[in-house]
């Protein structure tokens, strides 16, 4: 009947809404002692310079060896992370390991002018102090403000404008380099480039995919290298898998290359292994 059914319905959601609490809770609880039980790992995607032919840097990727899972990619955990702020913590867990690895491969001369790259969360800049922790993990490392990166997305910058300009102007004041992350996949507008003391424009994944048969996705990737180009800013493309992919990137201008045809995200001394070899 029809009341049955209500009922029923109505056990459904409460079920529902019971086992996402639940779920909340012990998320928040497992990412707890994951940071206290050193269970995250920070990886190292290799960046290439695609006109010289060199490695100039690499992406701090995130990685959570978990007790019973095994290894545990950010998109099954990062949200959760966002939700309950544990992201802030975290963060500052992977600019201090990015930072110290950096600043190893520079005094090494592994990678003597290596770049790392490390995302930050829009939770991060909203409810924690990170210009103050950047500054901390560039203190406490000695890593040179001009051999770190960080990558924002453009939904950061569409929230608030004024607010991130004044950010934002603060963090490169302090000689730290900004990349815009999955560049062109967001809701955005062309006008705040203008403005932003941006050094990198990331071309999304989804973007590299269709390269260099899809007549969209090489309309939108030639747009996005024209505007970087014509902006001073440099290019990379992020997710590239096939070395056609990399030779119309290369012919149409893109600068620097991220993915798997050159390399996964590394563990440090797989990462190290792939600079001593990489010809
Ligand atoms: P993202 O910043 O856009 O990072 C690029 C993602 O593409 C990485 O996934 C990388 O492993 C993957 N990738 C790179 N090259 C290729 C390729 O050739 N083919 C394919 N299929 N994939 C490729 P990953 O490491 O799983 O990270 C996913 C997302 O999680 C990142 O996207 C980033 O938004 C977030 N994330 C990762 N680490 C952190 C972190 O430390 N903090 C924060 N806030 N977010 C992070
Ligand atoms: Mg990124
Ligand atoms: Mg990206
Ligand atoms: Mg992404």
């Amino acid at each position: 009947s029809a009341k049955n059914a209500g009922r029923n319905q109505y056990q459904f959601y409460k079920n529902e809404m019971t086992s996402e609490i639940f779920e909340k809770i012990i998320m928040k609880q497992e990412l707890t002692d994951a940071l206290k039980n050193n269970e995250f790992e920070v990886y190292y995607q290799p960046q290439i310079d695609i006109k010289m032919n060199k490695i100039v840097g690499a992406e701090a990727l995130i990685r959570w060896n978990h007790k019973t899972l095994g290894v545990v990619f950010p998109n099954d955990f990062i949200s959760h992370a966002e939700e309950t702020k544990l992201i802030i913590p975290i963060g500052e867990f992977v600019l201090k390991k990015a930072c110290t690895f950096m600043k190893y491969l520079n005094d090494t001369k592994l990678l003597e002018d290596g770049i790392v790259a490390v995302n930050i969360s829009n939770i991060q800049i909203k409810y924690s102090d990170i210009q103050k922790s950047i500054i901390k993990e560039l203190e406490e490392t000695k890593l040179n403000p001009a051999n770190l990166e960080i990558e924002l997305t453009e939904s950061y910058i569409m929230e608030d404008i004024e607010e991130s300009l004044t950010i934002l102007e603060n963090l490169k004041n302090l000689g730290i380099k900004l990349a815009i992350d999955d560049f062109g996949t967001g809701y955005s507008s062309l006008n705040y480039l203008k403005q932003f003391p941006i050094d990198k424009l990331k071309i999304d994944k989804s973007f590299a995919n269709g390269l260099p048969f899809n007549k969209k996705d090489v309309a939108i990737a030639k747009t996005i290298l024209a505007l970087g180009n014509g902006l001073e800013i440099k290019t990379i493309a992020e997710g590239v898998e096939k070395n056609e992919q990399k030779e119309f990137l290369q012919n149409a201008g893109c600068d620097e290359i991220q993915g798997w045809l050159y390399s996964k995200a590394l563990r440090e001394e797989d990462f190290i292994k792939f600079i001593k070899e990489f010809k």
